[in-house]
């Protein structure tokens, strides 16, 4: 993973001046990596001297609450007193992690976007931004912007610069978006990296057990409930496996934010499945994640069907419509979609 140089030298000159106020934003349902990558990089420019605050659109899951400095996050559906819409608008950089579309914000666009005097700087892994930016770190290559912000502060001051509290933050965000180390990009680099963060006594038992054994009955029982709803297809070739959840399904098991995380991964352990769906039903819309594996790509599928994108392997996207009606519907786009066989 190699940082552009004159990309480097900007940032350096923007950050180490005179102190200012700088928001750092990651994406709505924040995950382990929007939330471990936000804390260390703010982390990082507080020790630079900034006034820093770090915002997500809503509240991240659960089973992230015990992570180091996680209290200093500012969740802008709770801003009931305008402190955070107003910090955001004297900010004078903005730095966008772990997302490259404001849209993604959801009702905090709007405030991001009438700022019109900040920097906007982007440090992310997902592919094609769809806008312009000040300052663009944008590497689709790079398992987790965690490790892309390790990379970052590696350059600018120096591993000396990374605490403890920083590399479990960024670790939480490494191990959540590889899968465990299971996904693609695994490279020797990224595994150099976990090694440096091990050195800084980074307890990886410890922050994998925090992480994935910190669940409810209910959401045990959810996942058994959901993955016994499993149907599949196979289309031209293609298996492909969906679950869906309404709201009432939901509420039986007290459904918490983060308790569906991971669901959709559990098809693609069957031998002959390559891509999984599961549609969750919430107040406005259906959230549709996607997942796949080798060719597949279900990144350009949430774009041409369900308004997303993302990753190749991994992407989300949303519908308007009734359950029965998307599950009519994306039989149909399975079907159209892999008439030419796997893509
Ligand atoms: P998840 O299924 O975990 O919510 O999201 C998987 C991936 O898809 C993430 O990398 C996320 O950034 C991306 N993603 C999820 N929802 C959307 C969406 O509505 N639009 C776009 N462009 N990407 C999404
Ligand atoms: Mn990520």
């Amino acid at each position: 993973m190699e940082l552009d140089r004159d990309n480097i030298s900007r940032l350096r000159e923007m950050i180490e001046g005179e102190p200012c106020k700088i928001t750092v934003v990651s994406h709505t349902n924040p995950d382990g990596d929007a939330i471990g990558s936000s804390l260390a990089w703010a982390h990082f420019l507080r020790t630079l001297g900034h006034t820093v605050e770090c915002v997500v659109p809503n509240r991240y899951p659960y089973f992230l609450e015990w992570m180091p400095s996680i209290e200093t996050l500012r969740i802008f559906k709770d801003d009931r007193n305008g402190e955070t819409a107003a910090f955001i608008s004297g900010s004078e950089i903005i730095f966008c992690l772990d997302f490259n579309c404001i849209a993604r914000l959801e009702g905090l666009s709007e405030v991001i976007l009438s700022n019109t005097t900040a920097k906007f700087v982007l440090v992310d892994h997902h592919l094609d931004p769809p806008q312009e930016y000040d300052l663009v770190f944008s590497h689709p290559e790079c398992s987790s912007t965690s490790f892309l912000v390790y990379k970052m502060i590696e350059k600018l001051g120096g591993t000396a610069s990374i605490t403890k509290e920083m590399g479990e933050s960024l670790f939480v965000g490494i191990m959540t978006d590889t899968g465990n180390f299971a996904f693609s990009n695994l490279t020797s680099d990224l595994f150099e990296t976990v090694a440096s963060l091990v050195r800084l006594g980074v307890d990886i038992p410890y922050v994998h057990s925090m992480v994935y054994n910190s669940f409810t009955v209910d959401r045990v029982k959810l996942l058994g409930y959901a993955l016994n709803k499993m149907e599949t297809i196979h289309a031209h070739g293609v298996g492909v496996a969906y679950i869906t959840l309404l709201e009432s399904e939901l509420r039986r098991f007290h459904f918490q934010q983060g308790d569906s995380e991971g669901f959709v991964n559990y098809p693609l352990t069957v031998k002959d499945l390559q891509m999984s769906v599961i549609f969750i039903q919430t107040r406005n819309f259906i959230r549709v994640s996607l997942r796949s594996r080798g060719d597949v790509d279900v990144s350009r599928f949430a774009k041409i069907y369900f308004e997303g994108g993302g990753h190749r392997n991994a992407s989300g996207g949303k519908s308007y419509k009734s359950m029965p009606e998307t599950v009519a519907y994306f039989r149909k786009c399975v079907e159209e979609y892999f008439a030419d066989g796997p893509r």
